[in-house]
C-alpha cells in the first residue's frame, strides 16, 4: 500500500515538504469491512482546512495520518454482506492505493456501463450536489435574475452557472485566466465571463452586471467579494460556500476595519447570507443524483476534468489548486 501522509502543518500556502510517502503492507479487513483499491482520488479545496490543527466543521487530519479524500475504488474482498469483489463504489478512502473501510461507510454503488465512473467525484458527486443544493436551498435564482459566480471553470461554480442558466437566469462567471475565461463562455454557455486579475475587474463586474445582482454564490472571498457587494441588489441571496482566496491566509489582513459598514449592507438591501456545508442538505441528494444524471446523459450540463496521473503527483496538483493551477475537475488518476 503506497499512502501520502500529512508531514507537517502548514504556515500559509502548503509545500510538498508538508506531505510524506509512505509504502506499508496490504491492510486486511475484519467482519463488517472491505478492502478496496482505490482508482480515482478526488482533490478539493476543503483538504488545506484539514491540514490545520484546531475546530472546523471536520476534525483536522492528524499528523502521520494518511490525507483525506473522496475516491472512486473497487472493491478488492468483502466482509460484508451488501458489497463483492469487483464492484466499483464511491468511497471515502484518502491519498493511498488500497484501504481497508467499514462496508457501511461506502457512499454508492457505481455503474462503469453507465456515466464515466469519476464523475462521482465531480459534476455528479460532492462538488455538483454542492452546486444543486446551495443554489436550490438558498441562493433561488429566479427567471431573469442575475447571478455571479466565480472559481467558474471548476466543479461547483461551472455546475452552478449552468443550472442557473437552466433556471432562466443571466450568468456571469469569474475565472483566471483567458483560457478559462473562454472555456466559461463558449463550452459552458454563461452569458458573460470574467478574468478576475484584468485590470479594472470591479469596472467590468459593474458593466456585465448593468441590472445589479441577486445571487452571488460565494465560492472565493478576496477582490471579486469586493467588487461583488456594491452591485447587490435588495434581497440578493449569498450562498456562502467558499473562500478558497483566503485558504491559505496566516492572520486578517490590514485595512480598516469594514464589519459595521457590511452589516449595515446586509440590513439596509435586505441581504441573505448563508453558509452551509453540502451534508446539511443530504436529504436532497438521491434526487440530486437522480436529476443531475439525467441532465449529463442529455448533455444539459457539461463538466471539464483535469487529471494527473499518479498518486505520488497529488501533493503538487492540491497545491496548485489553492491558486488556480487547475483546469476543471481535479482527480488523480491512481491505477487501471
Ligand atoms: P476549483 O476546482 O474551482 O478550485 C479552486 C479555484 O479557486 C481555483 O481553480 C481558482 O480558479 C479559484 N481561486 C483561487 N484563488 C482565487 C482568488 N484569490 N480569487 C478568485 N478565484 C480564486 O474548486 P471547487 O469547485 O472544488 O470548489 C470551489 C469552492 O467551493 C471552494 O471554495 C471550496 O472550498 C468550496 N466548496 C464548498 C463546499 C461546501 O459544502 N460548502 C463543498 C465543496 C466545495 P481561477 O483560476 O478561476 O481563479
Amino acid at each position: 500500500n503506497t499512502r501520502i501522509v500529512l508531514a507537517s502543518r502548514p504556515e500559509g500556502a502548503p509545500t510538498p515538504a508538508d506531505f510524506r510517502i509512505e509504502h506499508a503492507p496490504l491492510p486486511t479487513p475484519r467482519n463488517g469491512q472491505v478492502l478496496l483499491r482505490n482508482r480515482w482520488l478526488s482533490l478539493d479545496p476543503y483538504m488545506r482546512g484539514r491540514m490545520n490543527a484546531g475546530r472546523s466543521y471536520a476534525a483536522p487530519v492528524e499528523l502521520g495520518e494518511v490525507m483525506d479524500g473522496g475516491t472512486v475504488s473497487e472493491v478488492v474482498q468483502s466482509l460484508h454482506p451488501a458489497w463483492s469483489p469487483g464492484d466499483l463504489v464511491l468511497a471515502h478512502a484518502g491519498w493511498q492505493t488500497h484501504a481497508v473501510v467499514d462496508g457501511e461507510s461506502l457512499r454508492r454503488k457505481l455503474d462503469p456501463a453507465g456515466l464515466p465512473v469519476q464523475t462521482a467525484l465531480g459534476v455528479h458527486g460532492m462538488p455538483g450536489f454542492t452546486a444543486y443544493a446551495g443554489l436550490r436551498e438558498i441562493g433561488k435564482p429566479q427567471h431573469g435574475e442575475t447571478v455571479v459566480v466565480a472559481a467558474a471553470s471548476g466543479p461547483v461554480g461551472a455546475t452552478v452557472g449552468q443550472i442557473a442558466k437552466l433556471q432562466g437566469a443571466r450568468v456571469v462567471g469569474i475565472a483566471g485566466g483567458p483560457d478559462k475565461v473562454s472555456h466559461v463562455r463558449d463550452d459552458l454557455g454563461f452569458d458573460v465571463a470574467l478574468d478576475h486579475r484584468a485590470d479594472d475587474f470591479a469596472g467590468r463586474l459593474a458593466a456585465a452586471c448593468p441590472d445589479g445582482i441577486d445571487v452571488y454564490f460565494e465560492n472565493v472571498g478576496g477582490a471579486v467579494f469586493d467588487a461583488v457587494l456594491p452591485l447587490l441588489n435588495d434581497f440578493a441571496r449569498i450562498p456562502v460556500c467558499g473562500l478558497v482566496a483566503h485558504y491559505n491566509d496566516t492572520a486578517p489582513r490590514n485595512g480598516p476595519d469594514r464589519v459595521p459598514q457590511l452589516m449595515s449592507l446586509i440590513l439596509t438591501r435586505h441581504l441573505t447570507v448563508r453558509g452551509f456545508i453540502q451534508r446539511d442538505f443530504i436529504a436532497l441528494y438521491p434526487e440530486f443524483v437522480r436529476e443531475m444524471g439525467q441532465w449529463l446523459r442529455e448533455g444539459r450540463i457539461r463538466y471539464r476534468e483535469d487529471v494527473v496521473e499518479g498518486l505520488v503527483h497529488a501533493p503538487e496538483a492540491f497545491i496548485g489548486m489553492l491558486t488556480g493551477g487547475n483546469f476543471g475537475k481535479l482527480l488523480v488518476k491512481i491505477g487501471d
